[in-house]
């Protein structure tokens, strides 16, 4: 009873929380910094700090250890993914600081199977039900857009036109470069001006535009130096499906997200555009996190306007959506006081 009272007050959002394992460039010696609960209630949601001695216990919906792998990630989320294709808005972001694994866990390495992250799992996964349902009359329309978003602005990762990234860069310079503007129409759809649109039809495709993507991704970095992990990648796919015996209609979108870092730049250290960019981010991951904060409240007001990003997903935000945030941690000495950040930012929204 009490279980499903906390699960009516959460509503629609999950935190999931993964540690990755030490890596040899976390430094010779370097020691684990986190631990698990074994007592049977926290046991798999259960994740304790320690710092300077003292002991910080959080709880999520679920805790992944080191040793989890992409296909333990993947089956706890594989509900959640198929619900986009009963029509449900789907949300599924990594949030944590540089190298504590958000692009391992959302890409993975596309190449070994072993290792794919969730997105090339969840589109395998959709496709492959989609195709299924097909016997049952259900005929699926999927459509695929790839942008990311940088000092609050928006980059097209799917345009054909090369010189986007340089709009960019110009924009950043204070002249106009181009400005892709968000609207959402009644029916609950996010339009972006000018971004580019892609009828995907098969898992192959879908590969190509996601290599396509972090090409145009890498292209952009050149001139701005290294910024993908001071940009949020956004991933959306439109799924409308209908079925031919029964005329029944599905509308729905999975949205997955790889968050820019969350660790602070050092007061001393930032200038110029390293500081620029230190608060676009700031301002943007507190924005998420005062939206899904105010959405779990059941607040009348939402301030999705705040930043480009839950402005772009505030249709799969709210109402009956669903919205998973995994949060990365690293868990060597070093990264301390940056993982404590994030499991309490986590924490907050949980
Ligand atoms: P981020 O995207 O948060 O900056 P990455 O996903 O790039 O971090 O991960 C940093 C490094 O750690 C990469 O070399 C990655 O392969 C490795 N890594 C991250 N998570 C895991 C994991 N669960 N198992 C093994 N290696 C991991
Ligand atoms: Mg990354």
């Amino acid at each position: 009873k009490l279980h499903n009272t906390v699960q009516e007050l959460k509503g629609n959002i999950r935190v999931f929380c993964r540690v990755r394992p030490l890596l040899p460039e976390d430094g010779t010696g370097s020691d684990m910094v986190v631990s698990y609960p074994t007592s049977t209630e926290a046991i798999e949601r259960g994740i304790e700090l320690v710092q300077s001695g003292q002991r910080y216990p959080f709880t999520f919906d679920k805790v992944f250890d080191h040793e989890a792998s992409q296909q333990d990630v993947f089956k706890e989320i594989s509900q959640l993914v198929q619900s986009a294709l009963d029509g449900y808005k789907v949300c599924i972001f990594a949030y944590g600081q540089t190298g504590s694994g958000k692009t391992y866990t959302m890409m993975g390495s596309p190449d070994a199977p072993d290792l794919k992250g969730l997105i090339p799992r969840s589109l395998e996964q959709i496709f492959h039900t989609s195709q299924s349902l097909k016997d049952q009359g259900w005929k699926f329309n999927m459509q695929a857009s790839i942008l990311e978003i940088y000092n609050e602005t928006i980059r097209d990762l799917l345009s054909s036109n090369r010189s986007s990234g340089m709009d960019q860069a110009r924009t950043d310079n204070g002249i106009p470069g181009k400005q892709f503007t968000i609207k959402h129409d009644a029916n609950g759809n996010t339009l972006v001006s000018d971004l580019t649109i892609v009828d995907v039809c098969s898992v192959k495709e879908i590969s190509s535009l996601l290599q396509k993507a972090a090409q145009s991704r890498s292209v952009g970095r050149t001139q701005m130096n290294e910024q993908s992990s001071r940009s949020h990648f956004v991933f959306t796919l439109r799924i409308c499906g209908i079925n031919e015996n029964t005329e029944q209609q599905v509308q729905g979108v999975l949205n997955l997200i790889d968050l820019a870092g969350s660790e602070r730049l050092s007061r001393s250290g930032a200038t110029g555009d390293r500081l620029k960019e230190a608060q676009a981010i700031n301002k943007s991951l507190s924005s998420l996190s005062d939206v899904i904060f105010a959405l779990a409240k059941k607040e009348e007001h939402i301030p999705f306007r705040n930043s480009k990003l839950t402005y772009l997903l505030q249709p799969c935000l709210g109402g009956d959506s669903k919205t998973l945030m995994f949060v990365n941690i690293s868990p060597d000495q070093s990264s301390t006081s940056e993982s404590l950040c994030s499991l309490r930012f986590a924490a907050r929204v949980n």
